[in-house]
């Protein structure tokens, strides 16, 4: 048992969201990080035994904010993303590309992929961008990384292979939802999915919950940051779609019972989202 796993709160399978793309769950006896991003909610996280990069990205491949990370956590960024992280002193780094699978204490990890258009903004080819499946103690969690408007069906196949207690998947960007709408009906892909296109990749994963991430954190003052949100609810409850799960800053799913389960983490991170 680790360092990490000693602190672990009873309760079972948990997520918590942290704010944009950042989460940190608690699966079997190990505890995982998503993304860090910002060193104070960084810190929040705790001890974990695994930090998982989705792709390089500034939001989500942080150096500022990985110096808060533990450096015995294990570090998974990648393929080719290595460069960029490796004078941070962690004791353990791996590079993972889609398809690929690492087992990091009771963490089985597999990369998978994802859709992000990530080719223009990379300056190394071989980077890409990914998504994580990670089960533990007989719960399964996706974090879907950046999704932009391409191809989804790789999320079908996600859906056929792993039976998933909960996905967390992006519903906006720095930009208002119309924006992406917008990009989407010029079909050049965009960056960032929509709410709705975020309901349909949930739909294709069969997950038993969606946990919106990547919205009320990061945005231009062009709309409101609760845009996603408000939208996601409003399809959600037109479609009938159950399992939605809208969490605060530093709120708290259970992942066996598909339920809130109060903060974890601190009060307040609690309400930074503007109703
Ligand atoms: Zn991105
Ligand atoms: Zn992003």
């Amino acid at each position: 048992m680790t360092s990490a796993a000693r602190s672990l709160p009873a309760g079972g399978p948990s997520v918590t969201w942290l704010g944009h793309a950042t989460a940190v769950a608690e699966l079997g006896a190990s505890r995982v990080l998503f993304d860090p991003l910002l060193r104070s909610r960084t810190r929040r996280a705790g001890a974990v035994d695994a930090v998982l990069i989705t792709h390089t990205h500034v939001d989500h491949l942080n150096r500022w904010s990985l110096k808060a990370v533990d450096r015995r956590a294990h570090l998974v960024v990648p393929r080719g993303a290595r460069y960029i992280v490796e004078d941070l002193g962690f004791a353990n780094v791996s590079e993972l590309a889609a398809g690929a699978q690492l087992e990091i204490g009771d963490l089985q990890i597999t990369a998978v992929p994802t859709r992000h258009d990530f080719g223009r903004w990379s300056k190394r080819a071989e980077l890409e961008a990914i998504g994580y499946v990670v089960s533990a103690g007989g719960a399964t969690l996706h974090h879907a990384g950046d999704v932009d408007f391409s191809d989804h069906a790789v999320f079908d196949d996600i859906g056929r292979r792993f039976d998933l207690a909960a996905s967390l998947l992006p519903i906006g960007g720095m930009m208002p939802v119309w924006y992406y709408r917008a990009r989407r009906a010029k079909l050049d892909r965009g960056v960032h999915i929509d709410p709705d296109c975020a309901l349909d990749i949930y739909e294709r994963l069969g997950a038993r919950a969606l946990v919106p991430v990547h919205w009320g954190t990061l945005h231009l003052p062009f709309g409101l940051p609760s845009m996603p949100r408000r939208r996601l609810e409003k399809i959600a409850l037109a479609k009938g779609a159950s399992g939605v799960h809208i969490l605060a800053h530093g709120e708290r799913m259970n992942l066996a019972r598909g339920e809130l389960a109060g903060s974890s983490i601190g009060a307040e991170l609690q309400n930074a989202v503007e109703p």
